[in-house]
C-alpha cells in the first residue's frame, strides 16, 4: 500500500489496488481495524493506534509523549469519539463527510490503511473531520450545560 515514501518514490504501476471499489460505485472500502492495533510512538514523539500507515501523518497528531504523560494520551485515546468511530465503524465511515465537503479521494485503495494515510496526510482532508468532531463534542458539552442549573452551571464554567 502506498503510504510514506512510497507514494512518492514507487511507481503507481507496481501498486496493486485489488478490487476495492470506487466513491462512484458506492463507496465500499470496509473493513474495521481494531482487533489489529498497536499503539505507536513514531520519532517526533506523536502517539498514533497503529503503525500502519497513519502514524505517518501531521493530521492525526493529537497528543505527543514530549509533552504529556502516556498514561494521559491513553485515556484521551480511550475516551476520543473520532477514534472510536476510525476504528470500530472504521475510516470509511468519513467518506460522506469528505466528498460533501468537497474533498477529492482516489477512485481505489488498497484497503483501508491506504485511505486512513490519504485523508490524515491531507491537512484540508484531515480539518473536515477533526472539525466534525471537535464541533460534535462543543454540542455535548453545550447541551449538558444547558441541562445544569444556573448555580452548577457557574460552578462548571468556574
Ligand atoms: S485504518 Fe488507520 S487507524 Fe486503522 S490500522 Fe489502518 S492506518 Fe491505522
Amino acid at each position: 500500500m502506498a503510504t510514506g515514501l512510497a507514494v512518492t518514490d514507487v511507481a503507481e504501476s507496481d501498486i496493486f489496488r485489488g478490487t476495492n471499489t470506487s466513491a462512484e460505485s458506492g463507496w465500499a472500502i470496509n473493513g474495521a481495524c481494531h482487533p489489529s492495533l498497536n499503539l505507536t510512538i513514531n520519532a517526533r514523539g506523536d502517539v498514533f493506534p497503529c503503525c500502519a500507515g497513519v502514524d505517518q501523518t501531521d493530521g492525526l497528531a493529537l497528543w505527543n509523549i514530549k509533552t504529556t504523560p502516556l498514561e494521559h494520551i491513553v485515556k484521551a485515546m480511550n475516551g476520543s469519539k473520532l477514534y472510536r468511530e476510525l476504528v470500530f465503524r472504521g475510516v470509511s465511515s468519513f467518506a460522506p463527510l469528505l466528498l460533501a465537503a468537497g474533498i477529492p479521494l482516489r477512485e481505489q485503495y488498497t484497503g483501508i490503511c491506504e485511505f486512513c494515510y490519504d485523508i490524515f496526510s491531507r491537512p484540508e482532508a484531515a480539518k473536515v473531520v477533526l472539525d466534525r468532531f471537535d464541533n460534535e463534542a462543543k454540542e455535548v458539552i453545550e447541551a449538558l450545560l444547558k441541562s445544569l442549573s444556573s448555580s452548577e452551571r457557574s460552578m462548571v464554567q468556574a
